[in-house]
């Protein structure tokens, strides 16, 4: 955080050093982000990511797209508009965020961008199969992935019973755990814990941790077997 000198913001273990949170989901040909955060730009130079095929939606919150600006720099590359897959709301909040990508006569340069609508059927992007799942952030509904046998769930702090279920059967969940005091629109770590236990998901990561939850490995030891805390860099193979 911004000017914190607590023992988290001031640590040289480079897992408390986090930007804000997002996946890359790559296939043998298939590569996609989940969210644009405000750090999309520095994320995608840091893990060299040369090419982009789409950008999947989770919530509007400015977290989560702030960076989409940025793609101009694979619209550069491609010399095609990057395609993006957001829910009705999401897109309504990026066309009002971004609205010179969608002017008319556009400014040479802006991010030029393919809107694709989520409803509640899978889809695929590329060889990508990817089934949404509606999870609730306080009263915002917010859409959480399955890739596979790999679900990825941020900024939730309930889940409807009929959506459990199309977490349940994966062999590894990503789950939002901001810290250990009960917050309006985030599981705390004990929430997301319990969570992981009711989906049954064998291997679990916590993500959108905040600098107040302590030291990564003060808090990876609290954990039980099978779930541990994300971190930058974090890479998994599914
Ligand atoms: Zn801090
Ligand atoms: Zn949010
Ligand atoms: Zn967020």
């Amino acid at each position: 955080m911004i000017a914190c000198e607590c023992p988290v913001c001031t640590s040289d273990d480079k897992r408390d050093n986090r930007l804000r949170s997002s996946i890359l989901v790559q296939s043998a040909s298939t590569t996609l982000v989940v969210d644009t955060t405000p750090d999309f730009r520095y994320q995608m130079l840091r893990a060299k990511v040369k090419h982009l095929d789409a950008i999947v939606f989770t919530h509007p919150h400015k977290d989560h797209i702030a960076g989409l600006d940025d793609v101009r720099a694979y619209n550069f590359f491609t010399r095609r508009p990057m395609e993006i897959f957001a829910n009705e709301m999401t897109q309504e909040v990026i066309i009002r965020e971004f609205p010179y990508a969608f002017a008319d006569t556009k400014y040479p340069g802006v991010p030029e961008i393919r809107l694709n609508t989520i409803a509640f059927d899978a889809f695929t992007v590329g060889d990508i199969p990817v089934q949404p799942i509606l999870v609730w952030h306080m009263k915002m509904p917010v859409l959480g992935f399955r890739f596979g046998d790999f679900s990825y769930i941020t900024d939730a702090n309930r889940i409807d019973e009929a959506e459990k279920e199309k977490i349940r059967g994966s062999r590894a969940v990503v789950l939002n755990a901001l810290r250990k005091e009960a917050h309006i629109s985030h599981f705390t770590l004990d929430e997301a814990v319990a969570m992981v236990k009711e989906l049954g998901v064998p291997q679990a990561y916590f993500t959108h941790i905040s600098h107040q939850l302590g030291k990564h490995v003060d808090i990876n030891k609290e954990l039980p077997a099978g779930m541990e805390l994300a971190y930058d860099g974090l890479s998994l193979t599914i």
